[in-house]
This record gives C-alpha cells, structure tokens and sequence, in this order.
C-alpha cells in the first residue's frame, strides 16, 4: 500500500476514490491500496472500509444484531469521514463524539467536511 499526501507522493486530482467515487481533491491523503492497478482512497474512506460504520464501531450494526450502520442523510464521503473522525476521536477520549453527535446537522457539514 502507497500511501499519498500533501509531504509523500503527490495525491492524484481529480481521480475517484474507490469508496465514494468522489474526486481526490488538492491536499488530500489517502492509499493507493492495490499498488497493481494504483486505486486511490482517501485516508477517511479507508479507514471506514477497515474499522466500519459509526454503528459498528458502536457495536449497534447489523454483524452485532442491531440495525445501525451510518448516520443518516450523510453522502458516503460524510459517513467515511463521521467514522473516521469517531475512531480517531476515540482514541483520543473524544468522549463527544457519539452518535448522537453524528446525528446533529450542525455538525454534518461543518466538521465532517464536504
Ligand atoms: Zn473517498
Ligand atoms: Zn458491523
């Protein structure tokens, strides 16, 4: 896997991301992760692709018998980054960062980004 970036390789512009098939975008990081076929994914996209949906890392999905995955009325960009910045901010004892959080609409367009 190679990774891209603003200080690594340069991201590729205007090429789709694997995950929400939304453009790569000047400054973004992200993998290509099939260094074959040099598919690029954000590094939000990625990582929702490995730790999964809010719901999941909540442990309240469908794999644990619940019927949560991502909050609603997000694009799939939004949902990368909501997982992104949850699994991060967990990490870090962001203890604010629940789904309620994720659920409130001030925060769907500004701190997730667009
Ligand atoms: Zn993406
Ligand atoms: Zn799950």
């Amino acid at each position: 896997m190679k990774h891209f970036g603003p200080t690594l390789l340069s991201p590729p512009v205007g090429e789709i991301c694997q995950w929400c098939e939304e453009p790569i975008a000047e400054g973004d990081r992200g993998v290509f992760y099939n260094d074959f076929e040099n598919q690029p994914w954000h590094e939000e996209c990625i990582t929702r692709f490995t730790v999964g949906s809010v719901g999941h890392i909540l442990g309240i999905c469908y794999c644990h018998n619940g019927t949560y995955e991502d909050p609603p009325g997000l694009t799939r960009r939004q949902s990368a980054k909501a997982a992104y910045l949850f699994w991060v901010g967990s990490m870090f004892g962001r203890g604010e960062l629940n789904k309620e959080f994720f659920e409130n609409e001030r925060f769907s367009g500004q701190e997730l980004g667009t």
